[in-house]
């Protein structure tokens, strides 16, 4: 199904992240995270595409496998990284082959090192040209998602340069926005004001996630440049356990999510790290305003 159909449906909608797994201990982890899930009947699922290697065919697999056999819509994401243009409009052919109707067209990352990410001869340097190439050669056989920073991206020179450039990347062809996962709510209303007031109408998904692991979330916020609120970094440094970090977790996105519904936001993204405890937690948390 279309996304954009559903979010037509003017219903508040909650989706799920996932990476494709490497090991076989993996890909049990995520199914029966998956099983876990579904019975929270999100309105989608998306797939990540991996930075380099072999893994980054397992994104049209996954997001083929989750619809098949799994019965949920899947988003694939895709990046311009190593790719020249005859590469990315094989793997799009790959995913229309594969029944994906959804695609997040990013650039992704400069390779870990570098500062600033450099296409490949015959490819493409902003997702914004990702976007035009999929929308002249695949005319509307995709809903196109983009990825927004609430907090700007961590190269973008200003706000308002970063922002500028979103608009142009919507105007490409891009029917919603994602946003990086924050944890202080002021900066997406924030950002969500000055995105409508420079004419961005799309609808723009907060993506939450559930802090689990405050190590892994340090390293996160170097690559993605989000930041923690001090309260919430302290109480998480105080946790004694791993239990009690997801307690914390758990209670802090609860009411991120709460007070975004209330605010009327289209739906929420999670992110699930392929796990399922926190984020069926939080959901459950909202199931009477979510349906
Ligand atoms: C929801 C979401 C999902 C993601 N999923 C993945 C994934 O699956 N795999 C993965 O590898 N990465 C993923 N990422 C990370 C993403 O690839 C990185 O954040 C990447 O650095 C930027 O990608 P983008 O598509 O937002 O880039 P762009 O929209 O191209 O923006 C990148 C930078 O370039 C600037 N810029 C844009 N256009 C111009 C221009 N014309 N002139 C000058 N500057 C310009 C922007 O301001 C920004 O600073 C995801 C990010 C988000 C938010």
């Amino acid at each position: 199904m279309r996304i954009s159909e559903i979010l037509r449906q003017n219903r508040p909608i909650f989706s799920f992240e996932f990476f494709p797994p490497k090991t076989p201990e993996g890909e049990a982890l995520l199914f029966r995270t998956l099983h876990e899930l579904k019975p929270l009947r999100p309105a989608f699922v998306s797939i990540t595409y991996g930075a380099g290697g072999s893994e980054r065919r397992k994104t049209a697999l996954w997001a083929k496998r989750i619809q098949e056999e799994v019965g949920l819509t899947a988003m694939a994401h895709l990046t311009c990284v190593g790719h020249t243009r005859e590469e990315l409009k094989a793997i799009l052919e790959e995913y229309r082959a594969a029944g994906i109707e959804n695609v997040m067209a990013l650039r992704g990352d400069p390779p870990r090192g570098a500062a600033v990410f450099q296409p490949v001869e015959g490819g493409f340097r902003y997702a914004a040209e990702l976007v035009a190439f999929i929308r002249a050669e695949f005319g509307g056989a995709f809903d196109l998602a983009g990825g927004a920073y609430p907090e700007g991206h961590p190269e973008a020179v200003s706000l308002e340069a970063d922002l500028h450039h979103l608009k142009a990347k919507v105007e490409a062809g891009l029917d919603f926005l994602v946003t990086q996962l924050f944890f202080n709510n002021a900066l997406y209303f924030g950002f969500l004001e000055r995105a409508r007031r420079v004419g961005i109408g799309v609808p723009i998904l907060p993506g939450l996630m559930p802090i689990t692991d405050l190590a892994q979330i340090r390293r996160f916020m170097d690559l993605c440049g989000a930041s923690i609120p001090g309260p919430l970094l302290s109480r998480l440094e105080r946790a004694r356990s791993p239990e009690e970090v997801l307690e914390i977790g758990v209670e802090h996105t609860t009411r991120q999510a709460q007070e975004l519904l209330a605010a009327g936001v289209p739906g929420l993204h999670l992110y699930t790290l392929n796990k399922s405890p926190a984020t069926r937690r939080v959901v459950e948390n909202l199931q009477t305003v979510l349906r």
